[in-house]
C-alpha cells in the first residue's frame, strides 16, 4: 500500500514563495523582526514544503495535538512542535497584534513575512516533558525548549527573498519539487532514505546498503542534516561531500545513489524526531526511511530501539520504516557482519565512531575495510579547507565558518 505512494504528507506540497520585487514598498511598512538561523532555516523549510502539510508556524491548536498525541489538530501526525516565539517585551515595543503581518528578516535583509493569527503562551516545561520525555535541562532539545521566549506567534509564512545555497552545499540542495523531479527523472519509485550527520565508515556503508536490499528500493538518498552544531560533531562540509564520495569512488553505483541536505536544527528527540525525519523525507518524494541503532537520541535518555516501535503506532504515517540493527567487523566471518546473522557477537569489532575520528586526529589511515581511503583522505583535505585544520568543529569554525545560506541583498528601494 505505501510503496510506490510519493504522495506529499498531508496530500499537497505546501509551496509559499513570492519573491519580492525591489521596489516593492509594502513590505518595508511592515513591523520588523530579525530572526535567529535556527527560524530562518525553519522559513525556508516551511515555505518549500519540507515540512508540508504545514504552511506556518502552529497555532496552539497544533502545538497541542502534537505535544498530546503526536498528530497536528487537523489529525495527521506530526511529532515536534514548529514554533516562532518573541518575547513580551518585542511584542509590546511594536504594538504587535493578532493580524498583523510581520516582516522577518534575516542577515540584514528581508527573507519571509508571517501572518500573525495567533499570539500565545506555552507551558515549556509540559512540551519538553511530551516531546523529548524529559525535563532535564542536559538534553540539548530540553535547553532549546526553555530558551524560548515568553510568547509564541503562529500563522502563515511566505519566503520573500530565496536565499543562495553556498559552495560546497548548492549541489546537494533541492526543493522537495526539485527533487521529486529527479527521483521522476530516474525512474525511481522506490527510495529508501538514509538520515545522518555524520562522515560514513563503513557501518554506515553497510546500514544503506542493508535497507536498499530490505526495501528492495531502487535507489538511497541520503540526507544529510545540515545545521546548528557542537563542538566535536564532524563540520558539514566533510559530512556531505564525504556522502558523496561514496558515489564518486564508486561504492555506491551512479544510479542508486543521490546524496542531498536538509537545513534543520537537530533536537536530539530520539522517537519523535525519528517520526519527523519519515515525514520530512516522504516530503522529499522517499517511500522509505531507514533507522538504525539510537536514531537521533543523545545520551542515554532513549532507548535505542524506542525509534523503531514508535512507528507501530503510526500506520498511517504514509513512508515505510526500515528498520535495522548493527553492521559489524567480524573476524571469523572474514569481513563486515550482521548483528541479525553472524554468530560471533563475542567476537565481533564494533566500527565505533570514535575509533574513525581517532584515526583522522592520528592521521593514519584506518583498513579500507573499515574506512575508505578516498573518504579519509577527502575529509583531511576539507580539515585544512574549511574547517581550520580541524574535521571536527571547534569555536573557530563556529565563529568563522562560512553561512550554509545568505540571504541576498534586495537592493535600492524604488
Ligand atoms: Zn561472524
Amino acid at each position: 500500500m505505501v510503496d510506490n505512494t510519493l504522495s506529499p504528507h498531508g496530500g499537497k506540497l505546501t509551496e509559499r514563495v513570492t519573491p519580492l520585487q525591489a521596489d516593492d514598498q509594502r513590505v518595508r511598512e511592515l513591523k520588523t523582526i530579525p530572526v535567529r538561523s535556527q527560524i530562518a532555516s525553519e522559513c525556508v523549510g516551511i515555505s518549500y514544503g519540507f515540512f508540508s502539510p504545514l504552511e506556518g508556524f502552529m497555532l496552539k491548536a497544533d502545538v497541542d495535538a502534537v505535544v498530546e498525541d503526536m498528530r497536528l489538530a487537523s489529525g495527521y501526525v506530526w511529532s515536534i512542535p514548529i514554533v516562532f516565539d518573541l518575547s513580551l517585551e518585542e511584542i509590546t515595543r511594536l504594538s504587535l497584534r493578532e493580524g498583523d503581518t510581520l516582516l522577518l528578516t534575516h542577515q540584514d535583509q528581508p527573507l519571509a513575512t508571517l501572518d500573525v493569527e495567533e499570539i500565545y503562551a506555552y507551558d515549556k516545561e509540559h512540551l519538553a516533558r511530551q516531546v523529548y520525555g524529559t525535563g532535564d535541562e542536559n538534553h540539548p532539545g530540553v535547553r532549546r525548549t526553555y530558551t524560548y521566549k515568553d510568547r509564541f506567534l503562529g500563522g502563515k509564512v511566505t519566503l520573500i527573498n530565496p536565499p543562495h545555497v553556498n559552495p560546497p552545499y548548492e549541489k546537494f540542495w533541492y526543493t522537495p519539487r526539485e527533487l521529486r523531479e529527479r527521483l521522476a527523472e530516474r525512474g525511481w519509485t522506490k527510495v529508501v532514505a538514509f538520515q545522518t550527520r555524520n562522515v560514513p565508515h563503513a557501518g554506515h556503508e553497510w546500514l544503506m546498503k542493508g535497507a536498499w536490499f530490505a526495501a528492495n528500493a531502487d535507489a538511497i538518498l541520503v540526507n544529510a542534516v545540515i545545521g546548528e552544531k557542537r563542538t566535536g560533531d564532524y563540520i558539514d562540509e566533510a559530512i556531505i561531500l564525504a556522502q558523496d564520495m561514496l558515489r564518486a569512488a564508486g561504492y555506491f553505483k551512479e544510479n542508486v545513489y543521490m546524496a542531498s541536505i536538509l537545513q534543520w536544527d537537530m533536537r536530539y528527540a530520539g522517537p519523535r524526531e525519528a517520526v519527523f525525519h519519515a515525514i520530512v523525507r516522504k516530503n522529499l518524494g522517499c517511500t522509505h526511511h531507514m533507522f538504525g541503532r539510537d536514531h537521533a537520541g543523545v545520551g542515554s535518555y532513549y532507548d535505542p530501539y524506542a525509534a523503531h516501535r514508535i512507528f507501530d503506532e503510526l500506520p498511517d504515517i504514509g513512508i515505510k520504516p526500515v528498520v535495522t540493527l548493527e553492521w559489524w567487523y567480524c573476524p571469523a566471518c572474514e569481513g563486515i557482519a550482521y548483528e541479525g546473522l553472524c554468530g560471533h557477537a563475542d567476537r565481533k569489532q564494533e566500527l565505533s565512531g570514535t575509533f574513525m575520528r581517532r584515526t583522522l586526529e592520528i592521521g593514519v589511515r584506518p583498513p579500507p575495510l573499515t574506512f575508505r581511503p578516498e573518504v579519509f583522505d577527502l575529509v583531511k583535505e576539507c580539515a585544512d579547507k574549511y574547517g581550520f585544520g580541524s574535521p571536527f568543529v571547534t569555536e573557530s569554525y563556529l565563529k568563522n565558518r562560512n553561512p550554509v545560506m545568505t540571504v541576498p541583498p534586495l537592493g535600492p528601494a524604488g
